[in-house]
């Protein structure tokens, strides 16, 4: 290892403020290193301070150094700290496991027989095209998603579609196959492919492994829990002595098992490589006190975990509080008031973040901010009138208001699918434009008049039937949504595919029928929710940030609400009945532990849910917290409790 001789002061700058271990963990280059801690010890400071230390000293060049975060998001705010760090950063490989893969893979892509323009295909692709697949062997499309989540765990654990692994005469295996077959044909590859490809370009080609082994000197790791059996594969071809290989990791921070994560990974480790160097680093630099002890006290009820020292000598700060809202309605109103209580302190907006377990909860806290003028961004998902499903049903609710509505029209005329393609929506725009008339009324005129195939007739007779007799109805909008849900199979669709984007999804739409209760005229709620959509347009810089708590990994606030901490929001549902607490429980952990001085904490007692109140009992997580370090001494809020 070249060992130029360096000006003293570039170590010191870089070293200065690390504590023994960190220190030694940035300067072990030379073992493979594991640094396993508790969160906020500073792991992710280690990597970016030891990238620093590499290039500054001349251990290698900026290019030779790989960087793997675990979001896009967490890879710009790791170049951002190490601009201020070292110099030439930029050409650090630096990015997600995937977006790494995707830049090998454009070199080498003839190698696996695609061109170097192939497209990277999402989840929804992916079910278009096992959809098509499912068509044609007269089975229902409706399975696709679970077949998608199917073939995407087996390529989470490295298996492709020729592997022994597979029951080829499964449905599944059977469809995995084509499916591979049929997006190699359009020049695609799907998220899980780009690191399968590449191990294989690996594997075939031991002299493309062998320029990549040259190249990266260096190999470093963030957030290495959360890694899934093809990455771990992946990265030992790349690195198969372990030299220059850096991983830090939390074992109590494992929240991915459901995408095909393996915490063994961790465990394997000191297995897999020999001299491997394990660092563990105790100090917390992030929380408060009481926030820390509270995390940890917390995490304790876990079974299945390594066990870790953690402390802090800073001040003990704020309790974490805690406190009991009446429903959904009084506990935006908590945060809010806490928010503005915070504010008023000097806490900016951008050090605030609102975390929740699934998706449909923000828009409880979206609305009332947007009521308050709260700014805020939600982060790692759409805003909840952005989401699909949602965009969907207010489609429906739209066209039924407004007839001449055509571009509701066009968002939903096939939705769910009818068998009312594109070329029958060119004929109605045809139709449309010819007699002046809206798409609707082109629609009904042609099912009535026009030279159609029987099945195509007969549904869009239906569907023009069904909205025309629910503008005559005079019930309610929330119970106009159910019946459209209920009459177009929406709901079913989604029910029936068992995955947990459906189910999200399902979450959605509840809410979406819990939000539309508070609505009597549909007029109304069409005007709320497009000033809603259209309030969430421009944004200053200084914005309280919602998100759930998967994507919350890595980050750090002053100030964190963690909401909705109920038995079967949080723990949610889904994990209760298939008996996997613990991850829900290092969720929670991750959550407590993103706040640097102030955690509240908030629970309903009442939900409303298809306008059925539903009485929830506190989170069990709420009682693990130990009591010395939790209060509830907040202002009461005064504002009166509507609903
Ligand atoms: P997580 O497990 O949540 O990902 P982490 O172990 O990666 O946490 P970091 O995010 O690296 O922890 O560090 C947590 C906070 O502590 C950051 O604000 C970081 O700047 C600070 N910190 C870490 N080490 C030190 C140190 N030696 N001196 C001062 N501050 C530090
Ligand atoms: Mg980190």
């Amino acid at each position: 290892m070249q060992n130029s001789a360096q000006p003293l002061d570039v170590n010191d700058r870089l070293l200065a403020s690390l504590n023994p271990q960190q220190h030694e963990a940035v300067v072990t280059l030379d073992n493979a290193l594991l640094v396993l801690s508790g969160a906020g010890t500073g792991k992710t400071k280690v990597l970016t301070t030891k990238i620093a230390y590499i290039i500054e000293n001349g251990y290698a060049f900026p290019s030779q150094i790989l960087a793997v975060t675990f979001s896009n998001r967490a890879a710009r705010e790791m170049k951002e700290r190490l601009l201020r760090l070292a110099s030439g950063v930029g050409d650090v490989w630096l990015g997600t496991f995937h977006s790494i893969c995707a830049r090998i893979l454009r070199s080498h892509s003839d190698l696996v027989g695609i061109s170097g323009n192939f497209t990277i295909i999402d989840v929804d692709d992916q079910s278009k095209v096992v959809g098509q697949i499912l068509k044609e062997i007269n089975l229902d499309k409706k399975i696709a998603n679970g077949v998608v989540s199917k073939i995407s765990r087996w390529k989470d654990k490295g298996i492709t579609s020729d592997d022994a692994r597979v029951d080829a005469s499964s449905l599944e295996g059977r469809i995995y196959k084509i499916y591979q077959e049929r997006i190699a044909s359009y020049d695609s590859v799907d998220f899980g492919d780009l690191l399968l490809y590449v191990a294989q370009i690996f594997r075939k080609h031991p002299e493309v492994l062998q320029k990549y082994r040259q190249k990266f000197r260096f190999i470093l790791v963030d957030e290495y829990q959360d890694t899934n059996m093809s990455q771990y594969i992946w990265l030992r071809m790349l690195s198969p002595l372990g030299v220059g290989l850096c991983c830090v990791g939390d074992d109590d921070q494992a929240i991915y098992s459901w995408r095909g994560a393996e915490v063994g990974n961790i465990l394997r480790f000191e297995k897999d490589f020999q001299n491997t160097r394990v660092i563990r680093l105790e100090k917390n630099y992030r929380s408060v006190g009481n926030i820390l002890e509270a995390a940890s006290s917390l995490i304790a009820n876990n079974e299945n975990r390594l066990g870790k020292t953690i402390w802090t000598d800073g001040e003990k700060g704020d309790k974490v509080l805690i406190r009991k809202a009446y429903n959904g309605f009084e506990e935006a109103k908590i945060v809010v008031a806490r928010i503005d209580d915070l504010c008023r302190n000097g806490v900016p907006y951008g050090e605030m973040a609102v975390l929740v377990r699934a998706g449909f909860q923000t828009r409880e806290f979206e609305e009332r901010f947007l009521a308050d003028g709260i700014p805020y961004r939600i982060i790692g998902g759409l805003k909840f009138y952005d989401r699909q499903e949602i965009k969907d049903i207010i489609a429906y609710l739209r066209l039924i208001y407004q007839p001449n509505d055509s571009l509701a029209f066009e968002r939903i005329i096939n939705v769910p699918r009818r068998g009312i393609g594109a070329s029958a929506v060119a004929g109605f725009h045809a139709h449309a434009r010819r007699n002046n008339v809206s798409l609707f009324q082109a629609a009904k005129e042609i099912a009535a008049n026009g030279l159609l195939r029987p099945v195509l007739r007969s549904s869009l007779q239906d569907f023009v039937h069904l909205l025309e007799s629910l503008r005559q109805s005079d019930v309610g909008p929330a119970d106009l949504a159910k019946i459209i849900l209920d009459k177009t199979g929406y709901l079913k669709q989604l029910t029936s595919e068992q995955t947990i984007e459906a189910q999200t999804r399902v979450e959605n739409i509840r809410e979406l029928l819990r939000a539309l209760e508070d609505f009597d005229s549909l007029g109304e709620f069409i005007e709320h929710a497009s000033l809603v959509v259209d309030a969430n347009g421009s944004s200053p810089q200084d914005l309280v940030t919602i998100m759930t708590l998967h994507s919350a990994k890595g980050a750090e606030f002053e100030a964190v609400f963690l909401v909705g901490w109920e038995e079967g929001v949080f723990p949610h549902n889904l994990s209760l009945s298939e008996g996997n607490i613990e991850e829900e429980r290092r969720l929670a952990y991750v959550g407590v532990t993103r706040a640097k001085k102030y955690a509240l904490i908030t629970y309903a007692v009442n939900r409303r849910i298809y306008n059925q109140w539903q009485t929830n009992l506190p989170s069990r997580f709420l009682a693990e917290l130990s009591s010395r370090h939790t209060g509830s001494p907040l202002h009461p809020v005064k504002t009166p409790i509507k609903e």
